[in-house]
């Protein structure tokens, strides 16, 4: 039995892999008692508190390669396992052409958190009240999983198969992010309800849509904080794809977006007040995702960049 106190870090085995290769092998080696440390912000907190409980720490900090930003050949982008949110924020590609991404980002208030925590640290923690997961999924992002088996590429949504918990198996780590490009007439907004701007939200959203010949082609409407897990609200989706972005249809999205809701009361919200919200956002960013659609159809090829998103705030 440990008499150590709450706040102490217990002792563990700490390992510093220089390969991919390596690192899957210590963690599937050590199988419960083994974590991946990133930037470590969410990791050592919980150790700390007891509540992640592992005597082997395998940290991505000297692996090879898996701290790049580039810009694809097809147009998208891609980042490793060990970009930081900060180096993120920071890169014009993504907040000229991903400005959706780009907000679910700035409008995280810690510095120190965005200097040290990485995306994909973000991605792993598996809250279901996570701002980055939304904007990844509604640019149809996919993570790369490299482990035992191979290397996959996991569509985000279901990276979440329930509550607190990822789709990696034993073994594996996520390598990186692929964001495809966006086409032409596509635009794309975040918004999310917050206590304060230093709390973690209790609706984040971010719709997507592709607009061409006034219709709208393609929809995506991404949801946190009001589920066990982050996900699509395909129903409303499937309403407005086909179809013109009335402000009607606008309106009939977002209420079914909101049925699509499970959420919960805590001490940041109440279930009722999530789902109340929820539909209130989804219109709004909806309404400014077609309009920045509009905007990209408009100026596709001009100098401000493919999706015409530009900066919001
Ligand atoms: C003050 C503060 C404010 C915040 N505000 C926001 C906010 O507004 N919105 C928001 O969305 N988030 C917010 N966060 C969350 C923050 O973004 C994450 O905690 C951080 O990005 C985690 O990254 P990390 O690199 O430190 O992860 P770590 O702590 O190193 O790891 C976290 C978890 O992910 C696992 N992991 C990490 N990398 C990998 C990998 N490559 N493969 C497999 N597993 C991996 C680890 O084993 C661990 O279980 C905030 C955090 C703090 C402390």
């Amino acid at each position: 039995m440990s008499h150590m106190s709450a706040s102490k870090l217990p002792p563990f085995e700490y390992y510093e892999p220089a390969t991919v290769e390596q690192a899957s092998k210590l963690l599937d080696n050590h199988g419960d008692e083994a974590r991946v440390l990133a930037g470590g912000i969410d990791l050592i907190p919980r150790m700390r508190a007891g509540t992640v409980k592992v005597t082997q720490v395998v940290s991505l900090q000297r692996v090879n390669g898996l701290d790049y930003m580039r810009r694809s050949t097809a147009g998208g982008i891609d980042f490793g396992a060990m970009t930081t949110l900060h180096a993120l924020e920071r890169w014009e590609d993504l907040r000229v052409g991903f400005g959706a991404l780009y907000d679910a980002i700035h409008q995280i208030t810690s510095v120190q958190a965005k200097c040290m925590g990485t995306a994909v640290g973000n991605l792993c923690v598996a809250t279901p009240a996570s701002d980055v997961a939304p904007a990844l999924a509604a640019y149809d992002a996919g993570i790369l999983v490299a482990g035992p088996k191979g290397e996959r590429r996991v569509p985000l949504p279901e990276f979440y198969p329930a509550y607190g918990c990822t789709a990696l198996g034993p073994g594996e780590i996520v390598t990186g992010v692929e964001v495809p490009a966006i086409p032409k007439g596509h635009g794309a907004a975040f918004l999310n309800l917050v206590r304060t701007h230093a709390d973690i939200a209790k609706v984040t959203v971010t719709a997507a849509v592709v607009i061409a010949d006034g219709l709208c082609k393609q929809a995506r409407i991404a949801l946190g904080a009001v589920a066990p897990t982050m996900f699509s609200a395909e129903m409303a989706e499937a309403l407005l794809e086909g179809e013109e972005m009335t402000h009607e249809l606008i309106r009939a999205a977002a209420a079914a977006a909101a049925r699509e809701t499970r959420p919960i009361d805590d001490l940041r919200s109440t279930a009722e007040y999530r789902r109340a919200t929820t539909e209130v956002l989804v219109a709004r960013a909806l309404h400014k995702a077609a309009g920045r659609a509009r905007v990209s159809a408009a100026n596709w090829g001009a100098d401000r960049g493919p999706s015409g998103e530009g900066v919001t705030r």
